[in-house]
């Protein structure tokens, strides 16, 4: 593909719908207390600890971030908008429920997952041995393959509230990656912007 620059028509392409957003990155952090009587679900998997996480859901802290770092991409607001903590029907929900609604509200908007990179930063347990279920639950959900979500485990050397094993944080990032894009679309000097599968946008 060939690319005018000093062209007024290349300007216009450049500002469509299909070039602006064929790709947006998006971030999250989320933290929950650990407290007693309660089950650890990270990621989708349950965890066996004398602590669990407190929260109206499950507390699934890993997936809380991974759910707000895809609704920031998106500019659709964070998940306290979308699923409030005052709504029964959320109560005890599994989080991998809520984040298949996610990626549906994406679709509607016209993503799909690129990528997702977490972390999650806990004292205690150990959560190497749990990440590859994990990754297979997150993966299913974010409908997306396995090869493009990575989650980490850290821990912050019994610093602060992770430390001290008051809680559990996570951190996300990921790229949405628009369903209309499209590299077959040839534009030169000559032609304006005529529409294409990404664009919806048509000027004749
Ligand atoms: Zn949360």
């Amino acid at each position: 593909m060939q690319y005018f620059f000093d062209d007024f028509e290349f300007v216009e392409f450049v500002r469509c719908r299909f070039w602006e957003d064929s790709m947006r990155i998006g971030t999250g952090y989320d933290v929950h207390r650990l407290v007693e009587g309660r089950q650890l679900i990270l990621g989708g998997v349950k965890i066996e600890h004398n602590l669990g996480l407190l929260g109206h859901s499950d507390a699934d802290v890993l997936t809380h971030a991974i759910m707000d770092a895809l609704l920031g991409a998106a500019g659709l607001g964070d998940i306290g908008i979308h699923f409030p903590d005052t709504d029964d029907r959320y109560k005890g929900i599994s989080s991998l429920k809520l984040l298949k609604e996610v990626i549906s509200k994406l679709l509607d908007e016209g993503y799909v997952v690129g990528n997702v990179d977490a972390t999650l930063i806990a004292q205690k347990p150990k959560l190497a041995e749990f990440i590859p279920m994990m990754k297979k639950n997150l993966s299913e959900a974010l409908n997306t393959d396995i090869s493009r979500v990575n989650i980490k485990a850290t821990t912050e050397e019994g610093l602060g509230f992770t430390g001290h094993e008051e809680g559990i944080s996570a951190q996300a990032v990921c790229l949405l990656e628009s369903i209309y894009d499209s590299s077959s679309v040839v534009y030169d000097s000559q032609s304006a912007c005529n529409g294409c599968q990404g664009c919806r946008r048509i000027i004749q």
